[in-house]
């Protein structure tokens, strides 16, 4: 297996270029790159093996679907979230 080094150039993800960019290796932990530096506009950030992190448009669609969610459960979801809450009624007869 090829040893990476520091100064290596390898493909990454740069989230300031927003697309694939030649990368520095800057910083190395257990023979792999731990931080890189987009060779395009010299922003240092962890590597992510070449994966785009998820971007706001897609943040805010998962968000909007859980609020969605939660929505949909605290409209038509009282009544039954009531009675599963109490599964058991205390009997005590004495
Ligand atoms: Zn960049």
């Amino acid at each position: 297996m090829h040893e990476k080094r520091l100064g290596d150039v390898i493909d990454d993800f740069c989230v300031k270029c927003r697309r694939v960019t030649n990368h520095s290796i800057v910083s190395i932990i257990e023979q792999e790159a731990a931080k890189v530096r987009c060779r395009t506009c010299y922003h240092d950030h962890d590597y992510r093996h070449e994966q785009a992190p998820p971007s706001k448009k897609e943040l805010k669609k998962a968000e909007a679907e859980a609020q969605a969610l939660r929505d949909a459960e605290n409209a038509n979801g009282t009544q039954s979230a009531v009675t599963e809450a109490v599964p058991e009624v205390d009997v005590e007869i004495t």
